[in-house]
C-alpha cells in the first residue's frame, strides 16, 4: 500500500473523522439555521421518527404533505445530515443496474415497477429543490459504468441485456471504449454502459435543505437526542425524556445493527471518499465536463463525480465491516489510502493534484443488496433499511412509502414488492460480524487481484464467493 505522502494526501485528508465531511462543512457555512435543541421531558406526537437523515426527513416531509395536521417529531442523535446523508457521494442513481437481482427476487413486472418509482424519486428530488429553493447542485447527467477488466465487460453486456429483456432497452445503453473515454478519458477505462437515470447532488445541502423545509412545515426536530430504545406504545425513550406516539419510524440506517428488531437484516460496512484540490483545467483536459456520475464494476465499488469548482470526489475500493458503528467508520486512514490509490490509478494526469479532504461512514448492507421498507408487529412501527450504499434516491422513495404506511394509505406505493418483503436474514452474532468482516476484506483482495491481472488467492476467492453460495445476493 502506498504511503500518505506518495498519494499526496494533505490537510483534512490526513485527519478523517476529526472534522465533518467537506459537503457538510460547505452546507453549514452557507446556512443561517437555528439549532434544534435536544429533547428534555416527555412529549406526545402522532408520528415519532428516529433518525434525521434522508429517510427520516423525507418521511416527515411526505407525512406533512399528506396530512398537514399531524404532529411529527424527529429525534436525531447528531445533527440532521450528520450521518451518511450528509457525507455520501451524492449519486442519486437509478436501479436499472440492479435489475438482475430485482427480477430474481420479485419477477420482471414488479422489478420494472420498482425501477420506475426510483426514476420518479430522482425527478422528485429535483422538483423538491426547485420548489423550495434548495441549491443542492441537482444535475441529471446520467451514470457511466466503466469496465476496468475483462470480466467487467461481460457484466456490462449482462446489464444491457437485462434492461432489454425487461422491455426497457432505452435505460441501459452500451458504450464502446471510445464512447466511455469521450465522457471521461481515464486510461483505465474499457467499454461501459450509460444509464440515463442518474443525477448528482450536493448531499449535505439537500439534507440541510430538507431540515429547513420540514421545520417550516411544522415538524419538531430534536438534535443531539439519542433514542435508547423503543417501548411498546410506541414510545421513544431517550436519557432526558420520551416521545409517545401513534406510530414510530425507524430511519437509523446502519445503526440498525444495534436494534434487536432489525439487526439481522443488515451488516455495517464502511466506505470512504477522498476529495482532490480543484483542477477544472484538468477536468477539461480529460473531457469530463458533462457532470456524469461514474463508477467501476468492482464488488468493492469505486464511485466518482465532479464538483462545481472542478474537483473529483472519489469513493470506495476499501473499508471494513464492524459489529457496531464506531471509529472504524470515520477515522480509518487505511481506507482513505485505499480510496486514494484508486483515484491515482484511474487519473494519472492528476498525479500532481493534492488530495485535500477525506471522510467515511457506514453503509447498511442487506442480504439482497437492495433495501426493504415495511412495518413491524404489532403494526405501528415502520422501517426502511438495507440501502447497501445506494440510498440517495431510494430514501426518497422510502419516505413516500413510510408516510403512506404510517397513515394507513392503501396506495400503489405500499404494494411495491420491497414493502414487507420477507428476505433472507444474516446469521446471528457473532457469526454475522465475523462473516461480514472476512467477506468484506476477501472481496477487496479478489477485486484488486483481478484488476492487476493476477489470479485471486484461492482462499480469498472462496470466501468472496461464499455469500452467493449461501443464497445472499452479495459478492462476485
Ligand atoms: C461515504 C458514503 C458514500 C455514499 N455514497 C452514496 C452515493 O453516492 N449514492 C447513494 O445513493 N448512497 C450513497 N451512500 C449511502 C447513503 O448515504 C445512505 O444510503 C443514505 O444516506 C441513507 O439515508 P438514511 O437517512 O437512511 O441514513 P442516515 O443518513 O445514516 O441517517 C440515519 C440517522 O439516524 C441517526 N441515528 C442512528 N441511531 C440513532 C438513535 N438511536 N437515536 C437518534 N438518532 C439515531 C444517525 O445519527 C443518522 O443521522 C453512501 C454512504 C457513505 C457512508
Amino acid at each position: 500500500m502506498q504511503t500518505a505522502s506518495e498519494l499526496k494526501l494533505t490537510g483534512h485528508a490526513l485527519t478523517p473523522g476529526a472534522q465533518r465531511s467537506w459537503w457538510l462543512r460547505e452546507a453549514l457555512a452557507s446556512e443561517d439555521a437555528a439549532p434544534c435543541p435536544p429533547l428534555t421531558g416527555n412529549a406526545t406526537a402522532d408520528v415519532v421518527i428516529v433518525g434525521g437523515g434522508f429517510t427520516g426527513l423525507w418521511t416527515a416531509y411526505f407525512l406533512k404533505e399528506l396530512r398537514p395536521e399531524l404532529g411529527v417529531v424527529v429525534l436525531e442523535q447528531d445533527i440532521c445530515g450528520g450521518g451518511p446523508s450528509g457525507r455520501n457521494g451524492g449519486f442519486a442513481s437509478g436501479w436499472w443496474d440492479e435489475l438482475h437481482g430485482l427480477v430474481h427476487l420479485y419477477g420482471a413486472d414488479a422489478a420494472v415497477r420498482a425501477c420506475r418509482e426510483i426514476s420518479n424519486s430522482i425527478t422528485g428530488i429535483g422538483q423538491f429543490c426547485d420548489r423550495h429553493g434548495v441549491d443542492a447542485w441537482f444535475r441529471r447527467s446520467g451514470y457511466v459504468f466503466a469496465a476496468t477488466g475483462p470480466r467487467h465487460e461481460l457484466v456490462c453486456e449482462h446489464m444491457v441485456r437485462a434492461a432489454a429483456d425487461a422491455g426497457a432497452p432505452e435505460e441501459m445503453r452500451a458504450l464502446t471504449r471510445e464512447e466511455v473515454r469521450a465522457r471521461c478519458a481515464s486510461p483505465a477505462f474499457r467499454s461501459g454502459v450509460f444509464m440515463q437515470d442518474g443525477a448528482s447532488v450536493q448531499p449535505a445541502t439537500l439534507a440541510r435543505g430538507l431540515r429547513r423545509v420540514v421545520l417550516e412545515m411544522g415538524v419538531t426536530i430534536h438534535e443531539g437526542t439519542k433514542v435508547i430504545r423503543l417501548n411498546a406504545g410506541p414510545e421513544a425513550v431517550t436519557d432526558r425524556g420520551t416521545v409517545r406516539a401513534g406510530h414510530a419510524v425507524l430511519a437509523v440506517n446502519a445503526w440498525a445493527t444495534a436494534w434487536p428488531q432489525l439487526a439481522r437484516r443488515v451488516a455495517a460496512w464502511s466506505t470512504y471518499i477522498v476529495l482532490s484540490a480543484p483542477a477544472p483545467e484538468k477536468l477539461a483536459a480529460i473531457g469530463w465536463t458533462g457532470g456524469e456520475l461514474i463508477s467501476d464494476l468492482r464488488q468493492s465499488l469505486r464511485y466518482f463525480r465532479t464538483t462545481r469548482d472542478g474537483r473529483i470526489a472519489f469513493g470506495g475500493g476499501g473499508g471494513r465491516a464492524a459489529p457496531r458503528i464506531g471509529d472504524s467508520f470515520t477515522h480509518d486512514t487505511r481506507a482513505v489510502r485505499e480510496a486514494a490509490e484508486g483515484f491515482r490509478l484511474f487519473f494519472p494526469s492528476w498525479s500532481e493534484v493534492p488530495i485535500e479532504d477525506a471522510w467515511g461512514g457506514p453503509i447498511d448492507v442487506s442480504p439482497t443488496h437492495l433495501p426493504t421498507f415495511g412495518t413491524l408487529e404489532p403494526g405501528n412501527v415502520h422501517y426502511a433499511l438495507g440501502y447497501t450504499g445506494n440510498g440517495v434516491a431510494p430514501s426518497h422513495l422510502a419516505g413516500r412509502v413510510l408516510a403512506d404506511l404510517a397513515v394507513g394509505a392503501n396506495s400503489d406505493l405500499v404494494r411495491l414488492p420491497m414493502v414487507n418483503a420477507r428476505s433472507r436474514l444474516f446469521p446471528p452474532e457473532p457469526l454475522r460480524s465475523l462473516g461480514a468482516a472476512m467477506v468484506r476484506r476477501a472481496i477487496i483482495a479478489y477485486d484488486t487481484a483481478e484488476e492487476r491481472g493476477r489470479r485471486p488467492n484461492p482462499l480469498a476467492s472462496a470466501v468472496a464467493h461464499l455469500p452467493r453460495r449461501l443464497g445472499y445476493l452479495l459478492g462476485p
